[in-house]
């Protein structure tokens, strides 16, 4: 599919691809990323620029366009080395569920804080025995008169240690049928009863993952996003930008990647000249190189 930008879009880009040049990867990001601490200036930048709350509602500060264009500031930032996790879970997957499923009130408490990235809200579905499949998710959500009570674990939920809430995919039980059914909460990181551990990666990143206990955390009633019929709804309006999301950053970092090893074979030199021009290397650049620019 050929996508044509438009001129706005592509001006979006360009200043993105300006800010990102200033953020080095060899001397800021991949040093931070050893130590596993956030590129918080790169963040605060991206935001005061507006470029985190592109695809939120303009009514709470946002910049009133999509989830194309969030993509493309992550793209971007990925393409120069400083892509950012949490821009794929706080604007992306949360902010998306709360400007679409949140009440009033929850908009005008979240919206104008994860548009201007003052506000952080981690995303927590993954659980031990429930990766891929968020049928089996185990952690349950009860009422006790108003209030809701969240019980169960969850793991590998990024950067909750940077986090204001984490919008919790829990389960509730329906109380006819019986049956269990998604439901999303806006869980505060303060709330007695949230442990939260880090986990020992592999990955060398700046954003760290953690395990999560809730442990009889209560919520008052209006913790709870939306309507309990409509959380699977919810729950794809969250998870469709996140694949978006994903796959902007991973367009980016091999758009990085490639522009790193073309610029290494150009200058690597063991014989006369550079191993770029050598025969085989050469058209094997190329071909990778035209291919990511016709897809970028
Ligand atoms: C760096 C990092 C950050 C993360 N951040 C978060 C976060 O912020 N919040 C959060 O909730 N989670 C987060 N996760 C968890 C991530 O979303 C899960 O790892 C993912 O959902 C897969 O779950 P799993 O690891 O249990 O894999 P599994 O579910 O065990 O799947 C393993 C493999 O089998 C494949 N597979 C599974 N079932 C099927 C099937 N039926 N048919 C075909 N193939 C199948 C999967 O595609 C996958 O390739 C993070 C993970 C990492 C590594």
């Amino acid at each position: 599919m050929i996508v044509t930008e438009s001129e706005e879009q592509q001006e979006l880009r360009s200043s993105v691809a300006a800010l990102a040049q200033r953020y080095n990867y060899v001397d800021y990001v991949l040093p931070k990323s050893r130590r596993h601490e956030p590129l918080t200036e790169l963040w605060s930048e991206a935001a005061k620029l507006g470029f985190l709350g592109v695809n939120l509602p303009e009514e709470y500060g946002g910049g009133g366009a999509g989830i194309y264009e969030l993509a493309l500031v992550q793209e971007e930032l990925a393409a120069h080395g400083c892509g950012l996790l949490l821009v794929v879970v706080s604007p992306a997957i949360c902010g998306t569920i709360i400007s679409k499923y949140g009440t009033a009130d929850q908009k005008q408490q979240w919206l104008p804080g994860l548009a201007d990235g003052s506000k952080i809200i981690a995303f927590g579905i993954t659980e031990a025995d429930a990766g891929s499949n968020s049928h089996r998710i185990g952690t349950v959500a009860k009422r006790d008169g108003d209030d809701w009570v969240l019980s169960g674990n969850k793991v590998f939920i990024s950067g909750v240690d940077q986090a204001d809430a984490v919008l919790i995919v829990a389960r509730t039980e329906d109380a006819t049928s019986g049956k269990l059914r998604p439901a999303l909460f806006i869980v505060p990181t303060e709330t007695p009863g949230f442990v939260k551990t880090p986990m020992e990666m592999d990955i060398i990143e700046p954003d760290r993952q953690f395990a999560l206990f809730l442990d009889d955390v209560r919520l008052p009633a209006d913790a709870l996003v939306g309507e309990p019929d409509a959380a699977l709804a919810q729950l794809f309006a969250g998870l469709n930008p996140e694949r978006i999301l994903g796959a902007a950053m991973a367009v980016g970092m091999g758009r990085f990647a490639l522009d790193a090893a073309v610029k290494y074979a150009n200058e690597r030199a063991v014989w006369k000249e550079p191993i770029g021009a050598h025969q085989a290397s050469r058209t094997h650049w190329r071909s990778a190189r035209s291919r990511s620019n016709s897809q970028s």
